[in-house]
């Protein structure tokens, strides 16, 4: 067992070794070869400043008002408790996510995990009772090959002991054209369902998706995990579109 293992890690560098030379690695951000993210890149990540941000949903800047989470009437207008996003969706963090999720470059994985638990809150760790994450629909997987979310959420789990389970299934949501926003909710909510498996929830859910935009997905999904007996979800993006 061990030298079958010892010959499949050579096998995975020399294969490694041989692709550097056709495929240099190359900075997601600047492409000058070299690293995945440069030092340059990496510093001029727009990192989401936690202590300025919206307690409820993380918008950038929300800490004392924000726009973003309270609908007209002052009514809390997502499913999820609490909401952080790693960065604000700009044009690095954007080519980090898409060379990630749609060319292939598979190793930012542990990039977009490390950026995910450096802006998680230690408490935030403690609280979790497992992490979870929106997957991918069948057209997506059948397009991509695999579940973007679900790699990085095992990194995150890898990384912190926290554990990793698949709660959910996404089925293609229907066309929203057309429909109200109650409706569109609606809708969105009907394209989640709980995995045959998932059995009684854990109280405390981290769910984890690429990018936080107008909320939708996340809230989608949280209602679902909270109606179906979890007891608090917490939303963690990678990027807030802003
Ligand atoms: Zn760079
Ligand atoms: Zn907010």
């Amino acid at each position: 067992m061990q030298s079958k293992q010892t010959t499949s890690a050579t096998k995975t560098r020399l294969v490694d070794a041989a692709l550097e030379l056709v495929w240099p690695t190359r900075c997601a951000g600047c492409e000058r070869p070299g690293e995945l993210l440069c030092d340059t890149c990496r510093d001029s990540l727009s990192l989401t400043e936690q202590d300025a941000a919206c307690p409820h949903c993380g918008a950038p800047y929300g800490f004392l008002i924000c726009t973003e989470c309270y609908d007209r009437t002052g009514k809390q207008e997502f499913s999820f408790a609490l909401a952080i996003s790693a960065l604000t969706l700009d044009e690095i963090s954007g080519r980090l996510i898409v060379l990630y999720k749609d060319n292939n470059e598979h190793r930012l994985a542990s990039i977009l995990a490390e950026l995910i638990i450096s802006a998680l809150p230690l408490s935030w760790l403690t609280w979790a009772d497992t992490l979870t994450w929106i997957p991918a629909d069948r057209k997506a997987l059948r397009r991509r090959g695999f579940d973007h979310m679900q790699r990085i959420a095992l990194e995150v789990a890898n990384l912190t002991q926290l554990s990793a389970t698949s709660l959910l299934n996404k089925q293609v949501c229907r066309d929203q054209r057309g429909l109200n926003r109650a409706q569109r909710k609606e809708n969105l909510k009907k394209s989640f369902s709980l995995k045959a498996q998932a059995g009684s929830l854990p109280a405390h859910i981290l769910l984890l998706d690429d990018v936080f935009t107008t909320g939708s997905t996340l809230d989608a999904a949280a209602a679902l995990l909270s109606e179906s007996g979890a007891a608090e979800v917490r939303a963690v993006s990678i990027a807030r579109a802003w």
